[in-house]
């Protein structure tokens, strides 16, 4: 079964040229419901608890940069009756939005970089010069002057991969892994290994479409519903799927141009719990 070309060099020049990326996302939500996966949120599939059946793809996007992507993408689930999980740092707050997306029933957290952002102020050049519990407990007070910003109460949190952190070989989600997420005053931690090593069969998670079509890893939307893979998280940054801004656009078909696009990858997901 091959339900629409995604895979082709001119799948890639047509979306970067048309910026219509988003038409595929709706395809590959269209693919899960025509194949009967329940599409929602990550706290809604937290919240089924021991009673997971069926098959659920769960929507997850880490708003990473500044720009109408984001809108375009909760604008479109929205319009298709659905809801995600969207996950902003504090450099990509945008309240109005938080709000419409609140009201809709979808799910708002915090993208904390606690730990990449003290190595920056620090210039930390070892990870030992990190204390974690210190980086927690400012983690705790992230979350709440995140919420007091927002308005609202927060039931996850979501790390977010900087240079620092693979500098220095520390993840941000070191001060979440084991921890009672109950002293963070929220549920769960996205990458947690409560969900990873008991529900989530897949993980894929997007990339600039001049990357493998498109994807990070081997698994794609189109492969894992056609293996029938029960628990999928889809990680999407809505930049991947509309350039914010004209100038982004160019930059890729330049880069299509001088051949940096890469066709394939051997990559497959690893949770990175330190
Ligand atoms: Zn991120």
């Amino acid at each position: 079964m091959k339900a629409f070309d995604d895979h082709s060099k001119m799948f890639i020049f047509k979306t970067i040229l048309f910026n219509n990326r988003l038409d595929y996302y709706k395809k590959y939500l269209q693919l899960a419901r025509t194949n009967q996966y329940e599409i929602l949120s990550l706290f809604d599939f937290f919240k089924l608890g021991d009673k997971r059946n069926g098959k659920h793809l769960i929507l997850r996007h880490d708003v990473d940069s500044v720009g109408i992507s984001t809108r375009k993408m909760f604008e479109l689930e929205r319009n298709a009756g659905l809801t995600s999980t969207y996950y902003f740092r504090f450099s990509t707050i945008d309240v109005p939005l938080i709000h419409e997306m609140i009201n809709e029933g979808f799910e708002v957290g915090l993208h904390y970089e606690t730990v990449s952002d003290y190595i920056r102020e620090n210039g930390c050049t070892d990870k030992k010069q990190i204390n974690l519990k210190q980086m927690r407990e400012r983690l705790s007070k992230e979350i709440r002057s995140f919420e007091d910003i927002i308005g609202y109460k927060t039931t996850s949190c979501c790390s977010h991969g900087a240079y620092e952190n693979s500098k220095l070989e520390i993840s941000n989600n070191v001060l979440t892994e084991k921890q009672n997420m109950d002293d963070f005053g929220l549920k769960f931690e996205a990458y947690s290994a409560e969900l990873y090593e008991k529900y989530i069969d897949c993980h894929i998670m997007d990339n600039d479409v001049i990357y493998n079509y498109g994807f990070s890893y081997k698994d794609t939307p189109i492969s894992a519903i056609i293996q029938n893979k029960q628990n999928i998280v889809l990680l999407a940054h809505p930049k991947h799927w509309f350039y914010d801004t004209p100038a982004r656009q160019i930059w890729k078909v330049i880069a299509l141009i001088l051949r940096r696009a890469t066709y394939s990858t051997e990559r497959s997901f690893k949770r990175i719990a330190d």
